[in-house]
């Protein structure tokens, strides 16, 4: 097997699908291949398989741009997106390029070759494979595979039930009648509680602090109206446009005005609740997007506790017990099943170490270009997209972006480019900004950095980044450029070998 590329790209989510259509439609002259680790397409909707797994981004803005979704449903579940993913690889031939079952661990640029070796783990043997490539984009995602975040809980060896991670969910769990504890109150949290309630005896999410909850209509009815007047494609673009527009105006608003955004967002909560004390559940301490909001569809979250079927517990753990959870407060929670639905553990590259020329390259010493390249390191992209809106919308253009690199590089007979500059970067600040959720501020000392001014300045602004990224030259001054060295016959060979 011919183990050259001109393109190699690791992982086959939807940021690597995505980069690989993109490839295939702009560059198609490109030798492309993805190395995935798992055995099928998919990434974060292959992983999760808790019940309710489901988008809480809207699916017209968090679909390729490319490729448009084309259902009703506004937020959708997790396989419906697998399936997405999966045919969208097939209608771009894209599956015939990914190469399964292999973990990439180490990535060596080598200035002289002006090419990347990557070595990946098939992790089914044991064996060791290598790569070449002139460009290497990391579609890694952004979080360990293998371990969700979970802290210790004094006690929790005692507990006689079944404790689960979200991420790890147990095939053919039957919960029914089961009382269920979800600690948590983030977006798997409050998918959880309302997907579990109708079959368990009870289900009570317990979390230590509220966070911000809204409510969505789950079906786009102005779509499924203008369908019968109106080409579907039409119809999709339009409601791709409108849920962008509003989703910025609805970060901005909550950046300038955050106290008549909380109060709204607090006023939204209140009508569906029927029991208003259970308003103190859903009070945050902190401002909107100081950390990521939550969405739920059709209030699907304040129907269960309505219905007496879910509650929620705002308060700490002293201690796991035998049959449940000891509180602070001097409440128990009596429990067959518990979830830590505690979060992710951030990582970067999917654990891939980077060397430059046999000298180790951290990411968390750089900062990233226009938010896809790094600082300092030659023909390589990370695919991260945004927190702060649907990560497919920063995901697109970025891989836009690398296919016109790309393209002025043919053109102009250049081999190498590398983002350089002697500023500093700003040592409090990653490329996840002011975004304080806790799996973030965790991992700070792992993540890229960001810089004061552009191009170092992470802007998580779909408009700006767009102008950024597909309009302005590519040579901008700040990327330094490298001709492609003449090889010689020696090198040629092993080139080829
Ligand atoms: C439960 C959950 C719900 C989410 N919901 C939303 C949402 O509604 N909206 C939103 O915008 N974002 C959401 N996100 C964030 C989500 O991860 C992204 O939206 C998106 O799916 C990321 O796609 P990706 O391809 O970049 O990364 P991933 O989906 O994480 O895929 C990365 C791929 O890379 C592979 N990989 C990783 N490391 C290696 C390695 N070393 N070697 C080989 N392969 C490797 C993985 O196996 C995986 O297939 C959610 C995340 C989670 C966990």
């Amino acid at each position: 097997m011919n183990q050259n590329f001109d393109v190699l790209i690791i992982g086959a989510g939807l940021s690597g699908i995505g980069a690989a259509c993109h490839l295939a439609m702009e560059c198609p002259g490109k030798r492309v291949a993805i190395l995935e680790r798992r055995n099928a397409i998919g990434g974060t909707w292959d992983l999760f398989r808790y019940p309710g797994i489901r988008s809480d981004s809207d699916m017209f803005s968090f679909g390729f741009k490319f490729r448009p979704w084309n259902e009703l449903k506004v937020l959708a579940d997790g396989p419906s997106i697998r399936q997405y993913v999966s045919d969208t690889a097939r209608q771009y031939g894209i599956d015939k390029q990914i190469q399964f079952g292999l973990k990439t661990i180490a990535a060596d640029w080598s200035s002289e070759q002006q090419c990347w070796t990557v070595t990946a783990l098939h992790e089914a043997s044991g064996e060791t494979r290598t790569y070449r490539a002139n460009f290497l984009i990391g579609a890694t995602g952004y979080y360990n595979y293998d371990q969700g975040f979970l802290p210790h809980f004094p006690g929790e060896e005692r507990f006689k039930g079944l404790r689960i991670h979200p991420q790890h969910w147990p095939e053919n769990l039957d919960y029914r009648g089961k009382r269920v504890v979800v600690i948590g109150s983030g977006a798997t949290a409050v998918t959880l509680v309302p997907a579990m309630a109708d079959a368990a005896a009870h289900v009570t999410m317990l979390q230590r602090s509220p966070s911000y909850i809204f409510s969505v209509p789950g079906f786009d009815k102005i779509s499924a109206v203008l369908r019968h007047v109106l080409p579907e494609k039409w119809v999709y673009g339009m409601a791709r446009k409108r849920n962008i527009v509003i989703q910025r105006w609805l970060y901005l608003a909550a950046r300038r005005w955050p106290e008549r955004v909380r109060k709204i967002l607090l006023a939204g909560v209140r009508k569906q609740l029927d029991d208003k004390s259970n308003m103190r559940h859903f009070t945050p301490s902190y401002m909107p997007w100081d950390e990521r909001l939550c969405a739920v569809p059709d209030a699907d979250l304040f129907k269960a506790i309505n219905s007496g079927k879910a509650s929620v517990v705002t308060d700490h753990i002293e201690s796991f017990t035998e049959t449940g959870i000891q509180l602070k407060s001097g409440q128990t929670l009596e429990a067959d099943i518990i979830i830590t639905a505690t979060g992710l553990q951030i990582q970067v590259l999917g654990g891939t170490e980077l060397r430059v020329d046999q000298q180790p390259r951290p990411v968390s010493a750089a900062m990233t270009y226009k938010g896809v390249l790094m600082q300092d390191i030659p023909n390589m992209a990370w695919i991260v997209g945004y927190t702060n809106a649907p990560w497919t919308l920063k995901a697109d253009i970025a891989s836009h972006y690398i296919c016109r690199l790309l393209n002025h590089m043919d053109a102009k007979g250049l081999a190498v480019a590398t983002p350089h500059t002697s500023e500093r970067s700003l040592e409090n600040e990653t490329i996840f900004g002011s975004l304080g959720s806790g799996y973030v501020r965790r991992a700070s000392h792992l993540l890229p950095r960001q810089g004061r001014d552009l191009p170092w300045r992470v802007l998580h602004h779909y408009e700006r980044d767009t102008e950024m990224l597909m309009n302005q030259p590519i040579d901008d001054g700040v990327l330094e450029f490298t001709p492609a060295r003449t090889v010689s016959p020696k090198d040629a060979v092993a080139l080829a070998a």
